[in-house]
């Protein structure tokens, strides 16, 4: 899960990485009484979870409280590349000397952790890696003995960093290390980290994205969930157990096994380009157990995707036979139909491994209207994608 800058700014202070932790508003009113509070001038930031909002005008400088207040009311609701803005961080503006970049990640072709720093901070860190590489260090952490006073000023020293500020970098370094590890992040970064006119080291950005495995061992984590991020239908399949993701095609997609669904989305998309570009409408794992229950609950998300107008089962029967999985396809339209929402798009069944044919005799025999069975993947994929270009609304030539 990735933090907004201001709950990133919660961790770094929590652990000890000095930062100015501001205050959230989601009103031009709210940004005004935060920079009377303040004092001028402060800085209005847009909160949302991507980069590069200073270039689009979503992280400006505000010298009163009533400049606080236009400025908040022009950055709230901004469209920042797809983002809309639905809060502002209202922090004390700091005095810029020198604008650094460090961070921590996982290093997932190194097989290990990685330390980057950077004097040349405050841009784009793509950039500086591409044209002045040399001007990014990177330095291998190793997991097991973590960190070591000596290995942070080690890196403050290749990045030349001020002699002056090194200790105070290498401080925030460990720091820094501190969230990354006993914060269980996949990565922190902080860009810009700032030197003051008075040599003060604050981060005055924070990017960190949590991992979600380890969220078991921080119950205080669910605070930074955000019900609003996210989409309505991830959050009520998430509430059934279900793992489904929202895409933006019209072929509502089931099967069993992360695997199988990835290849069925590829498998619609390209059935779907001899159709108009018909593509996939969603990732729909329903795992081993296909229960008329879960079959019910799956469809009825998939179903509830207003622009879903076709579904597609692709199933491969394994220790949950087909037999089970065509139960549950009938159990699951009778279902339907007894809560009120009898299913009236067509959904195309794909059945096979164990118990195949006696899966299909099931659906056969049921002699479902909005049923159809086809034999191969390539064939329902194709089915199903024809079906989602025949039910699209007829425009006029
Ligand atoms: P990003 O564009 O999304 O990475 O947002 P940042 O938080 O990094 O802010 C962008 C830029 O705004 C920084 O690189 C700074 O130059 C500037 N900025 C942010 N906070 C302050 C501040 O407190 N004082 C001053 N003078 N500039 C700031
Ligand atoms: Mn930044």
């Amino acid at each position: 899960m990735d933090l907004y800058e201001y709950q990133a700014k919660q961790l770094f202070a929590h652990y000890g990485v000095p930062t100015q932790l501001g205050e959230v508003a989601t009103t031009p009113a709210e940004a005004r009484a935060a920079a009377e509070r303040f004092g001028c001038p402060v800085v209005v930031k847009a909160q949302v979870k991507i980069g590069g909002r200073g270039k689009a005008g979503g992280v400006r400088l505000a010298a009163d409280p009533a400049a606080a207040y236009t400025v908040a009311s022009e950055i709230l609701g901004l469209d920042i590349r797809g983002h809309i803005v639905h809060r502002v961080l209202i922090t004390p503006a700091e005095q810029i000397a020198e604008e650094y970049y460090v961070s921590f990640l996982v290093d997932r072709a190194e097989r290990g952790l990685l330390c980057m720093a950077s004097v040349s901070g405050g841009i784009d860190i793509e950039q500086v890696a591409a044209e002045t590489p040399e001007r990014l260090v990177r330095v291998p952490v190793d997991a097991i003995s973590g960190l070591t006073d000596a290995q942070a000023a080690e890196i403050c020293a290749a990045a030349d960093f001020p002699v002056a500020v090194r200790p105070a970098v290498a401080d925030v370094l460990l720091a820094l290390w501190q969230v990354f590890t006993a914060g269980d992040a996949l990565l922190v970064e902080v860009n810009p980290l700032v030197r003051t006119p008075d040599d003060r080291i604050v981060a005055l950005d924070g990017k960190v994205t949590l991992d979600d495995n380890a969220f078991f061992r921080h119950p205080d984590y669910a605070q930074f969930e955000d019900p609003t991020a996210t989409d309505p239908l991830e959050q009520a399949a998430a509430e059934r157990d279900l793992n489904y993701v929202k895409l933006d095609g019209e072929v509502g997609v089931i099967g069993n096994g992360a695997g199988l669904v990835m290849s069925t989305l590829d498998v619609v998309a390209y059935a779907g380009e001899r159709f108009g570009g018909v593509r996939p409408a969603n990732f729909l794992d329903i795992g081993g157990g296909a229960s008329a229950k879960v079959m019910a609950d799956g469809l009825e998300i998939v179903l509830s995707d207003p622009d879903v107008t076709c579904v597609l089962v692709n199933v491969f029967g394994g220790i949950t036979a087909c037999d089970a999985v065509a139960d549950g396809i009938v159990g699951a339209l009778a279902m339907l139909a007894d809560r009120g929402t009898p299913v009236t798009r067509p959904i195309v069944v794909r059945l096979d491994g164990n118990n195949a044919a006696a899966g299909r005799r099931i659906l056969a025999e049921a002699n479902l209207p909005t049923v159809e069975l086809i034999e191969t993947m390539d064939a329902a994929a194709a089915r199903a994608a024809e079906l989602a270009y025949h039910a699209r609304p007829a425009t006029s030539a």
